[in-house]
């Protein structure tokens, strides 16, 4: 029955199974190999998991039951969203133990949308761009919007506490939420589904669960806020001379505009260049090359924002601040500009091995930041190409390094943990967070115990304890 286990499956546990077959029937339990493969292994390759099946409920009552099953038979389980996760969250990791993975795709009806309160109930795995798109029809905005938008579900979202571009102006996955519904460890079930702003009776539970990457509960559906479709939207590359230049370009656009600004992403000319390189419909839209880029989006009610925007990177063009700015003049156009920011990740590939950094700092020490972490690489390994971008105006920089070229990808991989030890206490004396955005799942794992204070592993080790006390949650990752 499980040839992708290589451990025993105790007869409790093959029972418990076999109920859980039953229950979901042929369309909600996968265990043959080759289908359950795309379930088992994280898209960057880092983690290849096995587990003795996946479980596919289609609505709260089987996710509960599947829990409650599991939780009677010492059946561990990996809630999995869209598996688009970058710290091996979602891979079923059971080297000692029996456990499924629980994948939320079917679990994907909007279940009410309310335009005056401004609210949605969906699934937890409704796809994020089926969220945004729901909520546009509705002549609204969901805000949060990432690079995985087309295949990310938003329980994976939520239990993530994703970023994205927007957070600026919007904040976090968490600040996007009034109520979640969560099936317990125990396989009871929260019903928190509130749509209210304004509810101060006691713990505010969604948000023990929102960011505890399925290690405290399994999100089922939640309320999400929606806000004004903003009617103009302005989308700017400027190009400078260096760090400081851009984040004196961020200070002049937000003192300018306000909550008008909606992102502003950082790109240096290595990031900037690849794309152009190795990305089919990505163009450079400057005349020469720069240092440093900077993607300027801007979104309101006001036609103004257009005039205001121009007289300010006019003046900043003046004041020497920046190099250039290209206007998008259609959608069109500013999804060509948006296509530089997003494919970076992607034509990195194309540059051989890569280690990354998912940081963050204080948004007036990115550019401190962005010299000292560089000469570290240089002093570490002459010839590494610092491939920099990422949310400036959130001061969290996807600070990623590609391999000399001249150098064997196993032998630029095997400091892997030296670069990330030195780039992470950086970070840590400057204030920052070693990950901004991807969470802990197993690859930050070491991290969050050498950073953290005792106090603080110690709260989460008892919350831990007080919501899944026999461990069956996404074992193995986080603590
Ligand atoms: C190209 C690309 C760009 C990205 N850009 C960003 C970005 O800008 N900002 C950002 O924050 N992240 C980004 N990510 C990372 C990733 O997309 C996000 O972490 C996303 O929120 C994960 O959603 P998912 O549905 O794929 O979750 P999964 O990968 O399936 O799961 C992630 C974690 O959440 C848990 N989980 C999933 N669903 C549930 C549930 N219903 N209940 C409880 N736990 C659950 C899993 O067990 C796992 O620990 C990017 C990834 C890619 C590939």
């Amino acid at each position: 029955m499980t040839p992708t286990m290589t451990v025993d499956i105790p007869p409790l546990a093959q029972q418990a199974i076999k109920k859980i077959q039953d229950l979901l029937g042929p369309h909600g339990w996968i265990d043959d190999p080759a289908d359950m493969e795309r379930y088992l292994n994280e898209q960057r390759g880092l983690f290849k998991g096995e587990c003795a099946g996946v479980a596919r409920p289609a609505t709260t009552d089987e996710v509960a039951l599947v829990i409650e099953t599991c939780s009677r038979a010492g059946i561990s389980v990996t809630p999995q969203g869209g598996n688009t996760g970058l710290v091996g969250g979602a891979v079923p990791v059971y080297s000692d133990q029996c456990g499924i993975v629980l994948a939320t795709e079917r679990l994907n009806r909007i279940r009410d949308i309310d335009p005056l309160n401004q609210t949605m109930t969906v699934e937890a795995g409704v796809i994020l761009a089926d969220v945004q798109k729901t909520a546009r029809d509705a002549g609204l905005l969901f805000p949060l919007s990432l690079g995985a938008e087309g295949s990310c579900r938003i329980g994976g979202n939520l239990a993530t506490n994703a970023g994205g571009v927007q957070v600026l102006r919007y904040g976090n996955a968490r600040d996007l939420v009034l109520g979640l519904e969560v099936v317990l460890a125990d396989g009871r079930t929260w019903e928190g589904l509130s749509r209210l702003r304004k509810d101060n009776t006691g713990y505010d539970l969604k948000h023990l669960f929102m960011g505890s990457e399925g290690t405290l509960g399994i999100i089922t559906a939640c309320v999400l806020k929606l806000y004004a479709l903003p009617k103009y939207q302005e989308t700017v590359m400027c190009a400078a001379a260096d760090a400081p230049a851009v984040l004196d370009l961020f200070g002049r656009v937000r003192a300018a505009v306000g909550d008008g600004l909606t992102a502003f992403e950082i790109i240096n000319r290595f990031a900037f260049d690849i794309t152009v390189k190795h990305i089919d419909g990505c163009t450079d839209p400057f005349e020469h090359s720069h240092e440093q880029y900077a993607l300027v989006q801007t979104g309101g009610m006001s036609k103004d924002l257009r005039e205001v925007l121009e007289e300010t990177l006019a003046q900043a063009l003046e004041d020497g601040v920046i190099a250039d700015a290209v206007f998008a003049q259609s959608s069109t156009q500013a999804a060509d500009l948006w296509r530089i920011r997003e494919t970076i990740p992607e034509a990195q590939k194309h540059e051989g091995a890569s280690i990354k950094h998912d940081v963050s700092v204080p948004v007036s020490s990115v550019p401190d930041f962005l010299t000292r972490a560089t000469d570290l690489v240089e002093k570490e390994l002459t010839a590494t190409r610092v491939c920099a971008f990422g949310h400036a105006g959130d001061g969290n920089i996807h600070f990623n390094l590609s391999q000399p070229e001249t150098m064997a990808s196993d032998a630029f991989l095997n400091k892997w943990h030296d670069f990330n030890r030195q780039i992470h206490d950086l970070v840590m004396q400057m204030g920052g967070s070693f990950s901004a955005e991807h969470g802990v799942g197993m690859l930050k794992r070491d991290d969050l115990t050498r950073y953290k204070s005792d106090e603080e592993i110690d709260l989460m080790r008892r919350m831990k304890q007080a919501l899944d006390p026999d461990g069956i949650l996404n074992p193995g990752k986080v603590l």
